[in-house]
């Protein structure tokens, strides 16, 4: 990462026409088209731009899909407070599962508290507990459930469809931005007035973990602040296996 480089803002943009005429009617109907279709859906929601697109899309459809987070115990101070400010703005619920005490225990005397800088074995078990266990306990008894992934993010993204099967689970996946460019989020959340992270504000386009994620460059693919210390076929937790 260049020194001299600034760091990543926000877009400062103009929403298109083509957007308003067709990616805002297209974004609600693919909504309800999931509502229709299947009775119990959650979204994953890591309360960064693109879930909070979907966040307002949902309030705004009256969507019967629910909202849940994961709440990994490494989460930045502001993700932790921004949860409570959308669950406060939206009136909505947003239900937090959390990683077991025991499995953190056993993953700090195996591991140490940040073994995963060490080992991609080390990160993907630290990942495994705080992330992939508690989804399957929050995806539970569920038919589908939502994320905010988009194809434009990273290789490992490029394929992206709007529905998948997940096969990890053996359910429906729906990424209802998957056609969506860094743009058209930028433009949703300034057309609709959507409250951001404020992490948004100081160079991270991507929050996960707080030491897992750091600020990016002008020009750096927008999760190179993931895991960076990793190759980018590295770069995923593991909650969206294919
Ligand atoms: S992102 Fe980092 S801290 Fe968070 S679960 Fe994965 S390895 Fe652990």
């Amino acid at each position: 990462m260049s020194q001299t480089q600034a760091l990543w803002t926000i877009p400062n943009l103009d929403s298109g026409q083509a957007f308003l005429d067709y990616k805002l009617p297209t974004l609600f109907e693919r909504l309800r088209q999931i509502d229709v279709e299947y009775s119990k859906v959650r979204f994953a929601s890591s309360m960064a731009a693109e879930d909070l697109v979907l966040i307002d899309a949902i309030a705004h459809s009256k969507s019967a899909i629910s909202v849940f987070t994961l709440n990994t115990l490494r989460l930045h101070a502001e993700s932790v407070e921004m949860i409570e400010t959308i669950r406060k703005h939206y009136d909505i619920e947003i239900e937090q599962f959390l990683p077991a005490e025991a499995a953190i225990q056993a993953y700090v005397s195996q591991y140490g508290e940040n073994g995963f800088y060490d080992s991609v074995e080390a990160k993907e078990q630290c990942c495994r507990i705080r992330k992939i266990v508690p989804l399957a306990q929050a995806l539970q008894g569920c038919q589908a459930w939502v994320t905010g992934q988009r194809n434009g993010q990273v290789v490992t993204r490029a394929d992206l469809a709007f529905k998948e099967l997940d096969r990890e689970r053996g359910i429906e996946k729906f990424n209802p931005l998957f056609d969506w460019t860094e743009s058209d989020v930028w433009s949703y959340i300034k057309v609709r007035s959507v409250p951001i992270h404020p992490l948004h504000l100081k160079g991270y386009p991507s929050i996960g973990c707080e030491p897992c994620t750091r600020p990016i460059r002008q020009g750096e693919n927008i999760r190179a602040g993931r895991w960076w210390w990793l190759q980018e076929q590295k770069k995923e937790c593991g909650l969206h296996q294919k």
